[in-house]
Order: structure tokens, then sequence, then C-alpha cells
């Protein structure tokens, strides 16, 4: 049986979760202008037809597609950050059980234990 976690150890997991938030901000925010500049290069070699409207569409919709994955992560850390302040973080959603001090360290945003997120990706497996 897992202990719960002491304010000391919520106080050290909020610290990384903030500075992951930041850092994830960070290269969101770098992409998005690197993306954007590219397009830009873009326009100015080309004539804008319909042709390169589409092209435009899709590097809009490649850049998003990267940024996908870190936005998901972005809101399991807000998620994460709601937790903490109800109190109830560190405490699985599915079972209420403690989460482990060694799974929270790895990944400090996860709102499972492990036992309910294997069943979990089991259920998603199958469908
Ligand atoms: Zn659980």
């Amino acid at each position: 049986m897992e202990k719960s976690l002491t304010a000391k150890e919520i106080e050290v997991f909020k610290a990384r979760l903030l500075k992951r938030k930041r850092d994830l901000w960070q290269e969101v925010r770098e992409h998005l202008r690197r993306e954007i500049d590219e397009e830009y290069q873009d326009l100015l070699k080309i004539p804008l037809d319909e042709e390169d409207k589409s092209v435009v569409d899709l590097k809009e919709e490649t850049a998003l597609s990267l940024i996908e994955p870190k936005k998901m992560e972005l809101e399991e850390i807000e998620e994460a950050f709601t937790r903490i302040e109800r109190g109830e973080y560190g405490l699985c959603i599915d079972c209420g059980g403690p989460i482990s001090v060694k799974r929270l360290g790895i990944m400090p945003e996860t709102p499972r234990c492990a036992r309910c997120q294997a069943r979990r990706e089991k259920i998603e497996k199958k469908k």
C-alpha cells in the first residue's frame, strides 16, 4: 500500500510541473514562429492561386499535428494543477487510490495509477 504524498513532495512535483509547462509553451511558440516564417517565405516566391492556398492549408495542418501531443500534455499539466488545488493530487482519478511516487517522478502529470492506466489502454485498444 502506497502512502499519500507529503506537502513537501507535492511542492516538488508542482515546481516540476510548472517548469515543464513553461518549456512546452516555449516549444509550441518557437514551432509556430518557425512555421509562420516558412509560410511567409513561400508566399513571397509564388503567386497565390488556389493551388498555393492548399499548400498553406497543408502546412497549417502539419504544424498542428506536431503541436498536438504538446497541447495534450499541457492540458494534462493544467488538470494536475487543478488536482493540487483541490488536494487530490497523487490520487488516481479512476480508483481513488494513491499513485506511486516513483510513477509521479517519471510523469508528474499522470492522473491514474499504473493499474488503472494499463486497464484503460487495454480498453482503448479494443475499440
Ligand atoms: Zn487507479
